[in-house]
C-alpha cells in the first residue's frame, strides 16, 4: 500500500520474542528494523500471513566451519580441495542454512568465511549474516594443526590456521588475522578430537600467550573464543579473558564456577559429537578422531547439567564443518536444538533462547529478538518448538534484514 507507515506486517502468529511466548502478535517493520509489536490491526506496505503459525527470531548457530569440504576428514579436505571450489561449496552452504531459517552464524575458523561474509554483506550471493574468525590460532602441534606428521611448513601451508608461539608470534598473528578482515578471533586452548597426536584433555598456548591475543582482539573492540575440551585449558583461557568456551566437554565444576562469574558462555556443539560417534567411519572421520570422540561425547551431559546449575549461559552452536548427507548436516543445524533438549535436558524455551537471544547477546549483534528497535530477522514456522523443539526444522518464512528471503521455503528473487 503506498504510503504505508510500516514496510511489512508478519501478521497473527504465535510470538516467542526471543525470551519468552508474548502470544499472538502482529510485528511491523520499517526499513530493516522491528518498529511495533502489537495486536493492534494496521496495515503495511507488504504482509506476511502467520496466523496459524509460530514466529521467532531467526536462529543463530554460533559455532560452524564454512569450510565447504565433502565427507568427513578436515585434513584430506585441505589437502585435496581447490580453496576456490570450497569457497563456492561453502556459499550453496549459506543458501541451505538461510532456507532452513539461519539469519546468523559464526564461522569459528576457515579462512575462506570473511570472503563469503562480504559476498553476502553486498547482496550477490544469499546466506545468513556470518560474523567471521577467518584462521584460527593454534600453537605448534596444537589443534589447528590438523595432521601432527607432515612437515611442520605443510602445516603452514595448508592455510587452515596461523601458527604461532610465545607472547610476539601470537600478537603478530592476531594481528594478521584481524588484518584479514576477521570480526573476532578463535584460539585453540586445547587438543582436540579431529587433530592428530593431541588429546582434548591437554591445554595449549600459555596464560601470557592468551593473555596477549586477548589484548589484540579488546584493542580492536573485539574478543577471543577458545575452543577447549580439558578443563586446565580452558581455565587458563578464562582467566586470561575470552569470552566464549567453545565444546567445554571436560570443565570441572571451578572452571563453570569462574565462567559464571565472569560471563563467559559455553558452546557446547552436540551435533559434531553425535555426528561423529554416529556416523564417524561412514563418513571418513580420520581414525584419531574415532578414537577420541566418546571420551567428550560422554562428559559433555553432565557438563551441561552443571553449567545450568551455576547459570553459565549456554548458546547454540553446532561445530559442523562439512557435508555428510546425513540426518546430522550442514544445513540441518537445527538438530542441535533437538540434542540440547534430549541429551542436555534443557526446556525447549531455555533450547530457544540459547539459538536466539544469547547468542545474538553474546556476539553483540542487534537480533536475536522480537522488539521494538532490533534488527527485523524473523522466521514463521509450521508448527511449535516451544511445544516439540523438533518442529524448529519447519520454517516456512525467513526475513532477514526486514527482507522476505524464503517464502514457501524457498528463496524469493
Ligand atoms: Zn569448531
Amino acid at each position: 500500500m503506498a504510503g504505508s507507515t510500516y514496510d511489512l506486517v508478519i501478521r497473527g502468529g504465535l510470538v516467542f520474542d526471543g525470551e519468552k511466548s508474548i502470544g499472538r502478535q502482529n510485528i511491523y517493520v520499517k526499513g530493516n528494523v522491528i518498529v511495533k509489536v502489537t495486536t493492534e490491526e494496521l496495515s503495511a506496505a507488504n504482509e506476511v500471513d502467520a496466523r496459524d503459525m509460530f514466529v521467532m527470531p531467526g536462529l543463530i548457530d554460533t559455532h560452524l566451519h564454512l569450510t565447504g569440504i565433502k565427507g568427513g576428514s578436515l585434513f584430506m579436505g585441505y589437502i585435496l580441495d581447490d580453496a576456490r571450489v570450497r569457497l563456492l561449496r561453502a556459499a550453496n552452504w549459506a543458501r541451505e542454512l538461510l532456507i532452513a531459517g539461519f539469519t546468523a552464524v559464526r564461522d569459528c575458523g576457515e579462512p575462506n568465511s570473511i570472503a563469503l561474509r562480504n559476498a553476502i554483506n553486498e547482496g550477490i550471493v544469499p546466506g545468513p549474516r556470518i560474523i567471521a574468525a577467518g584462521a584460527p590460532l593454534t600453537q605448534t602441534f596444537g589443534h589447528g594443526e590438523l595432521s601432527h606428521s607432515i612437515p611442520l611448513e605443510w602445516s603452514i601451508e595448508l592455510g587452515f590456521a596461523e601458527i604461532c608461539d610465545g607472547v610476539d608470534e601470537c600478537r603478530k598473528a592476531a594481528r594478521k588475522v584481524l588484518r584479514s578482515g576477521a570480526d573476532f578471533i578463535k584460539i585453540m586452548a586445547t587438543g582436540g578430537v579431529l587433530s592428530q597426536r593431541d588429546k582434548p584433555e591437554w591445554s595449549q598456548f600459555t596464560f601470557d600467550e592468551i593473555r596477549a591475543i586477548v589484548q589484540e582482539a579488546e584493542k580492536v573492540g573485539t574478543y577471543v573464543a577458545a575452543h577447549a575440551h580439558g578443563d586446565l585449558g580452558a581455565r587458563i583461557a578464562v582467566e586470561a579473558g575470552v569470552r566464549t568456551i567453545e565444546h567445554g566437554t571436560l570443565l570441572r565444576d571451578e572452571t563453570l564456577r569462574l565462567m559464571a562469574e565472569r560471563g563467559v558462555s559455553i558452546t557446547p556443539t552436540m551435533a559434531i559429537q553425535e555426528l561423529i560417534y554416529r556416523y564417524g567411519k561412514q563418513i571418513g572421520i580420520d581414525p584419531w578422531g574415532l578414537e577420541k570422540i566418546a571420551e567428550v561425547r560422554e562428559s559433555v551431559a553432565n557438563v551441561v547439567r552443571k553449567a545450568r546449575e551455576y547459570g553459565v549461559t549456554i548458546i547454540m552452536g553446532t561445530d559442523l564443518g562439512f557435508k555428510t548427507n546425513l540426518d546430522i548436516d550442514m544445513g540441518k543445524n537445527w538438530v542441535e536444538l533437538q540434542l540440547m533438549t534430549e541429551i542436555g535436558g534443557l526446556s525447549s524455551i531455555d533450547t530457544l533462547r540459547a539459538a536466539t537471544s544469547n547468542a545474538a547477546r553474546m556476539l553483540k549483534i542487534n537480533t536475536g529478538l522480537i522488539r521494538e528497535g532490533v534488527l527485523a530477522d524473523i522466521i514463521v514456522i509450521n508448527g511449535n518448538p516451544v511445544e516439540n523443539i523438533k518442529d524448529v526444522s519447519r520454517a516456512i518464512t525467513v526475513i532477514k534484514d526486514g527482507k522476505i528471503a524464503v517464502e514457501k521455503g524457498k528463496l524469493v528473487g
